[in-house]
């Protein structure tokens, strides 16, 4: 009753791989075939599904469910798909449609059960193919992390600098502040910006000034502790928080760091002119308590006075 195409088909298929067709012709012969145009859908997140399809003939195209459906794979002859729903009696995860004209094999509920018990190695192809059903999905589960946390990293690190960006900063160094104030340790905030970084840019150029910024955030790296926290604030202004910093270490540092990039030259093109940069720096303690933004407002305010008293040097927030 099936054709010798079918027949084919189905000797190959995943269902009744390694398995006599004629040994289980007879149930199959009470199986109905649908016939299906381009479009015409199959399985539906939204309807129970009581059959196991296999291809005969053309493709069957899996989408996932949500607002914007997209293609997870495509399903030719001899592949199986409603397994999953038929097995676990819950509704489809996935919605199958037609991608070109395609005829498929309806095995029922009843059928499928007749099958089973009919013959052991079904059973073990419908475990088989459930299995791998799962391999597939821990697969796209792990993609899916790996990529989170690629999206997460972008979305926290300047490209430029390759350093921290604002955004990690405040959530960051908000919970640094929250860990410090719990214990009772001393805390600190430097907020650093670069010395007419304006003049600098007019006068070697925007990318000579991109050199500069990656200049300054490896001269921070360099001479801050692994314990202290850093980031591009944005522009030319960079913000490091020191967690278990008195006032007086967090001025040593904040000298040091001062000292460096005005010492250290960059060498900015093939022909060997060199610059050097200075940076101002804003210190303040953080007070019992006090609040992320308050404090970036105090080592802000001690940051300009360090440009109003000549550029070049640290001030402390009173
Ligand atoms: P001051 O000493 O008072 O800080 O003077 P300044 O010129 O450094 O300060 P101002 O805020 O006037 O200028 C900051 C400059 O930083 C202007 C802007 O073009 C430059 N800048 C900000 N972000 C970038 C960047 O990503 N790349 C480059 N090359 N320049 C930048
Ligand atoms: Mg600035
Ligand atoms: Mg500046």
């Amino acid at each position: 009753m099936f054709s010798d195409a079918d027949r084919k088909v189905l000797a190959q298929s995943k269902l009744f791989r390694h398995i006599s067709i004629d040994a289980v012709e007879e149930v199959l012969a009470d199986c109905p075939v649908y016939e299906l145009a381009a479009g015409d859908v199959l399985i539906e997140p939204e309807q129970e599904n009581h059959a196991v399809y296999i291809v005969l003939e053309g493709d069957l195209s899996v989408k996932l469910a949500g607002r914007e459906a997209f293609e997870v794979t495509h399903l030719g002859p001899g592949e199986c798909v409603g397994e999953i729903s038929m097995v676990d009696g819950q509704r489809p995860s996935a919605r199958v449609e037609a991608a070109s004209r395609t005829r498929v094999l309806v095995l029922g509920h009843a059928s499928m059960w007749a099958l089973l018990n009919r013959s052991h190695g079904v059973a073990f192809n419908l475990l088989w193919i459930l299995s791998g059903r799962m391999r597939t999905h821990n697969k796209a589960l792990e993609t899916t992390r790996t990529r989170s946390l690629e999206f997460e990293h972008a979305a926290s690190v300047d490209v430029l600098t390759g350093m921290h960006n604002r955004r990690w900063l405040d959530d960051t160094f908000a919970r640094m502040l929250r860990r410090c104030y719990n214990d009772s340790r001393p805390v600190c905030l430097l907020m650093i910006d670069i010395d007419r970084f304006k003049v600098f840019n007019d006068t070697w150029g925007h990318l000579s000034g991109d050199a500069v910024l990656r200049h300054v955030s490896r001269q921070m790296s360099a001479h801050m502790r692994p314990t202290d926290l850093m980031a591009r604030y944005g522009g030319e202004e960079f913000a490091a928080l020191l967690p278990d910093t008195s006032h007086e270490e967090a001025m040593g540092i904040a000298e040091r760091l001062r000292g460096g990039i005005e010492w250290a030259s960059l060498t900015l093109n093939e022909s060997g002119e060199t610059v050097r940069v200075t940076i101002s720096v804003g210190l303040a303690e953080a007070r019992v308590e006090e609040a992320l933004e308050a404090l970036i407002g105090r080592a802000d305010a001690a940051l300009y006075q360090a440009k109003e008293n000549g550029r070049n040097r640290v001030e402390s927030a009173t």
